[in-house]
């Protein structure tokens, strides 16, 4: 059986976490799979610790839906972080790059930088190297990625910005530095010229409104490699990624 994360309702993609933070409020027979368009249901999990969407019994996917494939790989490797991965549909990278400029901070942070993200980085950082350069995955706009083709390295991402001229999401992998305080804002310059052979300045942004909130584990993440999921953008400061939450957006992956 199948596993989704996100579903369409109502022709608008939601995650299943924010079904379960309103349950009442969803109509629970319009719920369809992003990519072919059945129906699906929406399941809360054990404990009601995770939710997620499901098919109705006898009800599949088409045979063309890419949720079947990953589904496979799954039962292939029998992995439960490997479910995790190919469920969670990511990146919602179309959406993103498009209509990036629309979406107030508030709903970016509710949307994509949730538990859904903690998790997904979570179970990422358990997979082994091969399993990263051979699972796919597939996207909200239906398109399947590989694992290792959306994890991208400082000099990866901004000759992608400069090529593309468009912010886009992504999982950044890069060794922090210490962290600097810019006009109240927090700003981490990633390693460069060093052992990660990255040549450009990156920074991961902490706008000022939101260093409250992530103060105490700011010193957390100096000195890492760490993943870090979110928009990759060029402004006139630089090249950046705003991080609005670490406990949601980043991963440490060694120490
Ligand atoms: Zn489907």
């Amino acid at each position: 059986m199948a596993r989704v994360n996100s579903a369409l309702y109502l022709n608008e993609t939601i995650d299943a976490f924010e079904v379960d933070d309103n349950y009442s409020y969803y109509k629970k027979d319009e719920f369809k799979c992003p990519v072919c368009k059945v129906k699906l249901q929406f399941n809360r999990g054990i404990n009601f610790l995770d939710p997620h969407f499901k098919n109705w019994p006898n009800v599949d996917h088409l045979i063309t839906c890419g949720i079947n494939v990953n589904n496979n790989q799954f039962n292939k490797y029998g992995n439960q972080n490997i479910n995790i991965i190919t469920s969670t549909i990511l990146p919602r990278a179309k959406r993103l790059t498009s209509k990036n400029d629309k979406f107030p901070t508030e709903i970016l942070i509710k949307r994509y930088y949730g538990r859904r993200s903690k998790k997904f980085l979570n179970a990422l950082n358990k997979l082994t190297e091969n399993e990263i350069n051979t699972l796919t995955l597939i996207t909200e706009d239906g398109k399947t990625v590989r694992l290792n083709e959306i994890i991208l390295r400082q000099d990866d991402i901004i000759e992608k910005l400069e090529k593309e001229k468009a912010a886009f999401i992504c999982i950044l992998k890069g060794y922090t530095n210490k962290t600097i305080d810019v006009r109240g804002s927090k700003k981490n310059t990633l390693t460069y010229n060093g052992r990660y052979k990255n040549t450009n300045k990156f920074d991961l942004f902490i706008p000022a409104s939101f260093v409250e909130k992530n103060e105490v584990q700011i010193e957390n993440i100096e000195n890492k490699l760490i993943y870090c999921y979110g928009i990759a953008e060029k402004n006139q400061y630089g090249y950046k990624m705003n991080v609005y939450s670490i406990e949601h957006q980043i991963c440490i992956i060694r120490q």
